[in-house]
């Protein structure tokens, strides 16, 4: 390997400076990612610990050595136990990139226009809805929460569904492609309790908790007043028309039905623009 400069004893290789350079960036994408977390306040604590392991084993300490590798051999597991939510959002994260995206494919057939129709008809009889539509990859244990059904969507099952004296009215229904998988499931609440200062029920909290947690999209039909909101990635917005929500819906579940170029250009685009913001 060709030698780039050196310092005393040490030659730096053009390889050596890649390899750092991609170790920087795993600990600033992590950084990133937990900062203003918990988690970070438990990453401090690793990095010391591998700090001081490092230094014990500089200065030949047996027993304190002895210590650290006894924790460094439970490490992986006690990493796992400890960053859960994090690798989560990290892994969401990476499920949610265009290029990813790019392989998982579904068919959006008026999908958008069904929800849309069945949210706006609900939001008159102010009958209270909340739907998970899934967008890359299945939320298999919130599914498990609720009774499976998987029938063929249509905007009069959602409608029978969340008939406020149906048995199945309760909780969120969960809808794959043009299938609705499950009815009354449980969702993870949001810690967020106020939106723009006025508060926030149970059913708002649950559609948007789960928006942070996995690649959907929440639709919120609100039975007190009628309002139609959506939840992705954690942020809602309210007071969407029929026009409105159908918009959104198709364009957020858009990525097959074009061909591999335009997505792969899209891809670059919407990369480009998020390091812009
Ligand atoms: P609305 O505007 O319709 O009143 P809200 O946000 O004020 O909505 P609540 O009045 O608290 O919410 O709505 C309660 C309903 O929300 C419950 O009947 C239930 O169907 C649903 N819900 C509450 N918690 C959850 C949860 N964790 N997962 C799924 N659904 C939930
Ligand atoms: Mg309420």
């Amino acid at each position: 390997m060709i030698e780039v400069f050196k310092i005393g004893f040490l030659s730096v290789t053009l390889l050596d400076i890649v390899d750092i350079l991609f170790v920087t960036l795993v600990f600033y994408k992590v950084y990133n990612v937990i900062r203003g977390t918990i988690a970070s306040q438990i990453f401090y604590g690793l990095i010391l610990v591998l700090i001081l392991s490092f230094l014990t084993q500089a200065a030949n300490f047996k027993a304190l050595g002895w210590l650290l590798k006894l924790l460094s051999d439970i490490w992986v597991i006690a990493f796992v136990i400890l960053f859960q939510p994090e690798i989560r959002r990290l892994l969401v994260h990476l499920g949610r990139n265009p290029f990813v995206r790019m392989f998982i494919n579904k068919n959006e057939t008026n999908i958008a226009d069904i929800i849309s129709e069945a949210a706006f008809e609900l939001a008159q009889h102010q009958h209270g809805a909340l739907m998970v539509v899934v967008r890359s990859v299945g939320i298999r244990g919130v599914v498990e929460s609720g009774e499976i059904i998987n029938a063929k969507l249509s905007k009069n099952l959602l409608l029978s569904i969340f008939f406020p004296r149906s048995a199945l009215h309760d909780g969120a229904v969960i809808i794959n492609n043009d299938i609705v998988e499950a009815v009354r499931c449980t969702l993870p609440l949001s810690i967020e309790t106020t939106k723009d200062g006025l508060p926030l029920g149970m059913r708002h909290r649950a559609g948007i908790g789960i928006s942070e947690q996995a690649d959907v999209i929440s639709v919120i039909v609100s039975e007190e007043t009628g309002g139609i909101s959506v939840a992705e990635n954690g942020k809602l917005k309210t007071g969407l028309s029929k026009e409105g929500l159908r918009y959104y819906l198709a364009n957020a579940m858009r990525t097959s039905k074009r061909n591999v170029f335009s997505t792969i250009a899209r891809g670059f685009k919407k990369i480009f623009q998020q390091k812009k913001t």
